[in-house]
């Protein structure tokens, strides 16, 4: 037997073992497995954007004038004008003085963080972010100091203690397997008193949070916040004329500025990461981010789409209002079946089961009864925590959630 096979045996065993089911249509509220229809409940495709007519129309727009393929690295050959539309439609949407985007989120973490800490620096992580962070953290070198979820006290302590060199403080704003929302205004106290970068990931609350789908820090506030700072105030987003400069949220000044990293795979419906902030900070990663240097830039294709996205995010809040709407019923009927959900405060519904098995094993039964919902098992979350993540999306109806909590019933 190969080693390959004893591993895969061993994951078989722990329940660990994962395959993917394969998606015969496009990504929507309903999707085509196996020839069948089931309502699907674990994409993050929250808005319903991933198969818009104004998405398609834009793809297929943006490969018309610039082809397919960018050829090359964004530092050779592959910028093209299509790129720095969108890196400017990204900062004036999240009101930065400057955007970057790199493939995908992933990469946008994983090259981020090495460029702004390295070996002598400290890192200070929420003990649920994401892997792509840790992994970032990792590559970046700095010494990783891992805090209490959620716990502004417990990172001040640490930054108190156990800072060398630079810190820079990471987090979700929404953490992705739980749903819950990062303190922000507490960890910009602490990080401002402490003198550390702030660096959050609004992966999960880009397009779903802030009355203008900004994200976390638009619905915290954070934006009027920073104007104390020095910055000017941003003015909402003016869908007429999309030229229109926007002032920085941000004061460039400030050596605080928030470092705000996000996706548009997700609610956006398309694929890219992004980090939006100064332009000093956007020069340092166009300048020291590898996984932005050393790869070929975003299809042409998928730029245009995500601009359209955007759009459609600012212009269209009844999307918005439409996934809440959903999310209250969803999480209002778990609730009222007696099951654990958690300290969800967004989309993100988990339904808690605990062991790997039983969490196969109740995902097996859903898809019985017409319902996509993979288990999500550790590493991904911890130990005696696999779960099905529930997301509703702003396209279900009401009746997809009733027979999705018919089928839990
Ligand atoms: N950050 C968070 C919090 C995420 O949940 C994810 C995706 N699961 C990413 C980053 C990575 O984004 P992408 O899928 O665009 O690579």
């Amino acid at each position: 037997m190969s080693d390959w096979r004893k591993t895969l045996d061993e994951l078989a065993e722990a329940g660990l073992l994962r395959r993917p089911v394969t998606v015969e249509g496009a990504q929507g509220p309903h999707v085509r497995v196996n020839g069948a229809d089931y309502v699907c409940f674990c994409s993050n495709n929250y808005l319903g954007l991933a198969n818009h007519p104004k998405l398609i129309e834009a793809a297929k727009a943006a490969a018309d004038e610039y082809g397919t393929g960018s050829g090359a690295s964004r530092l050779v050959s592959g910028t093209m004008a299509i790129h720095r539309e969108l890196e400017d439609a990204v900062a004036r949407f999240k009101g930065a003085e400057a955007a970057i985007v790199f493939p995908t989120g992933y990469m946008a973490n994983v090259g981020t963080i090495p460029a702004l800490a390295g070996k002598g620096d400290t890192i200070f992580c929420d003990r649920l972010n994401h892997a792509s962070i840790f992994d970032g953290c990792r590559l970046s070198g700095a010494t990783l100091r891992v805090y209490a979820h959620k716990d502004a006290a417990k990172l001040d302590d640490l930054l108190a203690r156990e800072r060398e060199g630079r810190a820079l403080v990471v987090t979700d704003t929404v953490f992705s397997m739980d749903g819950d929302l990062a303190p922000l205004p507490d960890l910009v106290d602490v990080c401002e008193r402490r003198g550390a970068m702030l660096m959050i990931d609004e992966a999960h609350a880009t397009g779903v949070l802030g009355a203008n789908g900004r994200g976390a820090a638009e619905h915290f506030g954070l934006h009027a916040r920073r104007l104390a700072d020095g910055g000017q105030e941003c003015p909402p987003h003016q869908s007429e004329d999309e030229t229109a400069p926007v002032a920085p949220a941000f004061s460039s000044s400030a050596p605080n500025d928030l470092i705000v990293m996000g996706t548009l795979s997700k609610a956006a419906g398309s694929l890219g990461g992004y980090v939006a902030g100064s332009r000093d900070l956007i020069d340092l990663l166009v300048n020291k981010a590898r996984s932005f240097i050393y790869t070929t830039a975003l299809p042409p294709a998928v730029c245009g789409a995500s601009m359209a996205a955007l759009r459609i995010i600012e212009q269209e809040p009844e999307r918005r209002e439409a996934l809440w709407a959903r999310t209250k019923q969803l999480q209002d009927g778990l609730r009222s079946l007696g099951l654990e959900i958690g300290p969800t405060q967004t989309p993100i519904t988990p339904v808690i089961v605990g062991e790997s098995d039983a969490a196969v094993e109740l995902s097996a039964k859903l898809f019985e009864r017409g319902i996509l919902a993979p288990a999500i098992r550790p590493p991904t979350v911890p130990e005696g925590a696999a779960r099905i993540r529930l997301t509703p999306m702003a396209t279900h109806t009401p009746d997809d959630i009733d027979a999705l909590l018919a089928a839990l019933r």
